[in-house]
Order: C-alpha cells, then sequence, then structure tokens
C-alpha cells in the first residue's frame, strides 16, 4: 500500500491501494465503482467503514442534488460518495494525531467546519460560512462528508479528528450509527434552545430524529414529553423511548390536546418535525408565551405564518441544521448508559452491495422502515440476526 511517510498504518489492519464505493452519475444513479483509498492529511484518520445508516437527506442528495455541493455545484458526475451516518474502526492516523488509536471504534459527525469562520469558532461548525469550500483555489478546509466531501457508502472514509466520537464496546455498529441523529435532536433542545430538566416538550412528527428527539428530552429531564403523529405503530414506539403521552394528529386536535395534557399553560418548546404546512402555525399555538419552536422539517413550498401571534406571544423561532457544537458526545453518553434504546428504530439491514435496495426500502417506506443500515464485511451471524 501506498500511504504517505507520516501517516500510521498497523500491520493487523492491513489497508488496500482501491476500494469499492458507490458513486453518484446523473441524478438518482449510483454506480459501485473502485477508487483509490484516500490518505488522511494532518488532524485526520482513515475510518474502515463498518456500518452506515441512510438518512431522508441522502434520497434527497441522490435525487436532486442539495444540499449536497461539490465544488461548488450540483454533486452530478463528479464521482462524489454520498453516505454520512456511518461508523466504523480507525485504520490509519494522519500527522499528529493522538487522540485516537488504530483499532478504535468510531461514529462521525458530519461537519468539520474551516475552523477560521465566525460560526465555526462559536462552535456552529454546522453553520460554517465557507461551507463546500475545499477544492481548487477556495480551498479552506470545509468538510462535511456525504455533502461536500466523499462519505460513507464505501469501504473507507477520510475523517477530521474533530468529527470522530468513541463507541462503547457495548453498543452495536448499527447503534452506533444512530449517533448522530440522537445528537442533531440534542443539538437543537440544549445547545441552541437551552431547555433544563422541568422543562415541557412537544416533539411533532414521529421520524427518525422525532422519535429521538422525544428519547432525547425525557433523557434530558424534559417534562412532560408529548409527541405527534399521524400512525399508531410509530407512536407507540415513541411511548417506549420516553414519550410521556402521544398524540394522533388523525383522531384530535393537536393544539387542544397539548393544552389540555398541560393544564391550559402549553409547553415550553415545540420540536417540529413534520414539515407539515400549517406546523409553525400550530407549534406556536401549542406553546406558551416566551416558548420556542425548533425547525427540524420544513415544507416543499413556501407557507404563511401568524408573524403577529407570534410577536405578540414573544416566541422564538429557529432552524437547525446538522449536529453542532459537539452535541454528539453527549447523545452517546446517553446511549451508552442506555437512556434510551435508539436500536428501536433501527428497522433493517442489508449488504453495503444491496445499497440500491436498502435505498428503495428507505424511500418508500418498505415494511414500515424508519432506519435503514448498510454494512461492509457482513458475518453469517450478522446476516442470520437481521432476517
Ligand atoms: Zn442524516
Ligand atoms: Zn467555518
Amino acid at each position: 500500500m501506498t500511504m504517505p511517510q507520516n501517516v500510521r498504518t498497523h500491520e493487523d489492519f492491513p489497508i488496500p491501494e482501491t476500494m469499492k464505493a458507490w458513486v453518484l452519475g446523473d441524478p438518482g444513479q449510483l454506480t459501485l465503482v473502485d477508487k483509490p483509498v484516500p490518505a488522511p492529511k494532518k488532524a485526520e484518520v482513515l475510518v474502515r467503514i463498518d456500518a452506515v445508516a441512510i438518512c431522508a437527506t441522502d434520497l434527497e442528495i441522490i435525487a436532486h442534488g442539495p444540499p449536497a455541493m461539490i465544488e461548488g455545484g450540483a454533486p452530478f458526475n463528479k464521482n462524489f460518495t454520498p453516505g454520512h451516518e456511518y461508523m466504523g474502526t480507525v485504520v490509519a492516523l494522519g500527522h499528529g494525531v493522538d487522540e485516537y488509536e488504530i483499532g478504535d471504534r468510531v461514529t462521525v459527525e458530519i461537519h468539520a467546519g474551516c475552523g477560521q469562520c465566525k460560526r465555526c469558532r462559536q462552535g456552529m461548525y454546522t453553520s460554517c460560512h465557507n461551507y463546500g469550500k475545499n477544492y481548487g483555489d477556495v480551498d479552506k478546509g470545509h468538510r462535511a462528508n456525504g455533502f461536500t466531501t466523499d462519505g460513507g457508502f464505501a469501504e473507507y472514509a477520510i475523517n477530521s479528528v474533530n468529527t470522530l466520537i468513541h463507541v462503547a464496546d457495548t453498543m452495536s455498529d448499527e447503534e452506533a450509527t444512530l449517533v448522530v441523529t440522537a445528537g442533531t435532536s440534542m443539538y437543537g433542545l440544549t445547545e441552541l434552545g437551552g431547555l433544563v430538566a422541568g422543562e415541557s416538550v412537544v416533539v411533532s412528527g414521529p421520524g427518525p430524529i422525532g422519535l429521538l428527539g422525544a428519547a432525547v428530552a425525557k433523557a434530558l429531564g424534559a417534562s412532560p414529553v408529548i409527541l405527534t403523529g399521524t400512525r399508531d405503530n410509530r407512536l407507540e414506539m415513541g411511548k417506549k423511548l420516553g414519550a410521556d403521552h402521544v398524540i394522533n394528529v388523525r383522531n384530535e386536535d393537536p393544539v387542544e390536546a397539548v393544552r389540555r395534557l398541560t393544564g391550559g399553560k402549553g409547553v415550553d418548546y415545540v420540536v417540529e418535525c413534520s414539515g407539515a404546512p400549517n406546523a409553525v402555525n400550530e407549534a406556536a399555538k401549542m406553546l406558551n408565551r416566551g416558548g420556542k419552536i425548533c425547525l427540524a422539517a420544513f415544507p416543499s413550498e413556501a407557507v404563511p405564518v401568524d408573524v403577529a401571534y407570534l410577536v405578540r406571544n414573544n416566541i422564538y423561532v429557529y432552524g437547525i441544521r446538522g449536529e453542532g457544537k459537539s452535541a454528539t458526545h453527549r447523545a452517546e453518553a446517553f446511549m451508552r448508559e442506555k437512556r434510551f434504546d435508539a436500536t428501536l428504530i433501527h428497522t433493517h439491514t442489508f449488504a453495503m452491495e444491496d445499497l440500491p435496495e436498502a435505498l428503495r426500502y428507505a424511500k418508500d417506506r418498505v415494511e414500515d422502515a424508519i432506519k435503514v443500515v448498510v454494512r461492509n464485511r457482513f458475518s453469517q451471524e450478522q446476516m442470520k440476526a437481521a432476517e
């Protein structure tokens, strides 16, 4: 193998010259190709990818492009490998890396900001002002694997040490891929929202971020935690993850139900994960005065919002992009302590060669798929366990 001289490797983890990687051609078109295994630079490691979860954003990128941005534009036909919710094993250390050892099990967060701009300096590296500027004359060193740099639908990937999280031995590979999802919910609630124990939370929309949002809110001591949605089986899962109350919006008016459950007062936070057109207006009416709406989803079209109601009631509205301020480390700590069982949302496992089928399961929610995970090096036992 041909890693540069200042890259440390270990004989227990031999690194081939080339690897299998899925690359995006035209919209919707993925091909499995051979790519050179990349070499880590200063403060970077090479991760051997063991498992990667599929996210709705992957489906968006593969079909339409944004928010991925490669060489300043659309990610198509640029030899780009998507996939961002992966975990694996550190197999090579770039110059100066002593935070991790070869053989460490790690999971990753997506964004290594440029480290220089105002937002990166505030720890808000998912809002880096130099997003995607990592090529040619405008190279600021920004990385967002699976968005602006190569991601996890491959055998190996490069990661900045700032994007790695140690994984407890007691955590399965599949569970470890969910750390970044829980970390995103945590970032919205604590770092951006300022939630403290005893405050009340509604989570609307029981997708992966919503379900783990309810779990994280409960683990943080929020009370009560109320989950709203349209599918009873998802709401039941939310209960197992920590929701105190669930509301099926097909059966009852969610605003009235939240008011009733909170003695007429309303809640301190709404984490909006449904993307429904009227969600902001409904969220506002679920809040008490001075409450906060965290927007983690959005409708596909621009929608009218009752701004006067927000102003008169001192309501804060904030969007959340990804998983800043190392919230993933705190999420992993909760998961390590078994404060909630994130594995409940992992429904299907496929081998990496079967990625297109795995994507179909995720997209069409085949067999009510929630989190679909693809694996490299599928052992026989794991195959059995997945069946
Ligand atoms: Zn994601
Ligand atoms: Zn930056």
